[in-house]
């Protein structure tokens, strides 16, 4: 999970005239509920071994709505994200959760991978063109920055971990 600092950036990178947007470049019913996604799946990322800010490195994150994350790149995390009183739910997550574990440790990813390429291209992309215009990424360890306070009104977006 990339810290509050990192998640504001990532929406401030992938932003429109200081709104966030949903970065699937396919037509879509955009639900404009945004997300940041991991391209290669961060419990993937971590049964590989790889470190932290490989990660949770810019280039492996992208702004999207959750129809997309859900509908089209990870279908389980819909699941994940029903109502914690629903009947089974909590076998069904650690069923998933298991499942996905298998298939990591095997090194087979568990989302579909159809758009990895396209979505680390728009990545690259939009770190370049934010960096030129004095973006920056925080490390970890910062709690906060307040010049992203000021671009990105809390309000306006909801936050949904990536936790997969
Ligand atoms: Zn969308």
């Amino acid at each position: 999970m990339v810290s509050d600092a990192q998640h504001y950036a990532i929406l401030i990178r992938d932003s429109v005239s200081g709104y966030p947007r949903c970065q699937f470049p396919f037509e879509h019913f955009c639900s404009w509920i945004l997300q940041v996604h991991h391209i290669i799946a961060r419990r993937f990322c971590l049964e590989l071994g790889l470190p932290i800010d490989e990660i949770d490195h810019p280039h492996n994150l992208i702004t999207i709505c959750d129809t997309v994350h859900y509908g089209y790149v990870h279908p389980e995390l819909h699941i994940l994200n029903l109502p914690e009183n629903l009947p089974y739910k909590s076998e069904l997550r650690e069923t998933i959760i298991q499942t996905n574990t298998e298939f990591a440790k095997q090194g087979k990813p568990y989302w579909n991978t159809v758009f990895n390429d396209v979505f680390q291209k728009i990545a690259a992309v939009n770190t370049q063109i934010a960096g030129s215009r004095g973006w920056f990424y925080p490390d970890r360890s910062t709690v906060w920055i307040s010049r992203m306070d000021l671009s990105v009104d809390k309000n306006s977006v909801r936050l949904v971990d990536d936790k997969q």
